[in-house]
């Protein structure tokens, strides 16, 4: 990844050991019921999306197991697959309203490679435009950051929604009878 210039990312640096003393920022956001002030997302039944509080970049979020797991390994298929398809749906929401150029997706696995939090292993989905000029131009400033968290909590979370509403109307049976209807209509003829 090209380094991106993101001094407000030293607060959460130097907080790090205070945030080990606290236990898991995942589960406790996860616990709680405030999905708004935690920047929550979306819910799934084995995994949940939340915006990172700390960006690399303007809607930079990741995705977690629900289940408190530091060990990729461990995660089991059902896990694997709703995480995997939460990226898919992010990805789609992130091109919907925020429009990227490109995107890092991945994991960061161990301190050495980069784990802000090791205990809880979770899928960085990071928007990027060429130059990545457009987010923080002038200074780190925290206030510019949560404004920009706001906005893109909101914007992604209504792309969102509509990209679960469309799959839902997508795999319904009774979308699935109306086209077997339309496919069965010149047989009317006979
Ligand atoms: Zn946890």
């Amino acid at each position: 990844m090209k380094k991106l210039w993101a001094p407000w990312r030293m607060k959460y640096i130097t907080s790090a050991a205070d945030k080990n003393q606290s236990g898991c920022i995942f589960c406790k956001k996860l616990k709680s019921k405030a999905d708004h002030n935690n920047y929550i997302l979306h819910r799934g039944n084995k995994a949940f999306v939340m915006l990172n509080i700390f960006p690399y970049n303007n809607g930079h979020l990741m995705i977690a197991p629900c289940r408190h797991m530091g060990d990729f390994t461990a995660l089991n298929d059902a896990e694997l697959l709703e995480i995997m398809q939460l990226a898919q749906a992010c990805q789609k929401a992130m091109a919907a309203v925020l429009k990227p150029q490109g995107y890092n997706l991945g994991f960061n696995l161990g301190r050495v490679a980069g784990a802000g939090i090791e205990d809880h292993v979770h899928l960085h989905l990071v928007p990027r435009w060429n130059g990545d000029t457009n987010f923080m131009p002038v200074l780190g400033d925290t206030k510019v950051v949560s404004e920009a968290l706001e906005d893109s909590f909101k914007k992604l979370k209504k792309a969102l929604a509509e990209y679960f509403r469309m799959k839902k109307r997508a795999t319904s049976p009774r979308i699935k009878r109306n086209k077997k209807d339309k496919k069965s209509l010149p047989d009317a003829k006979y």
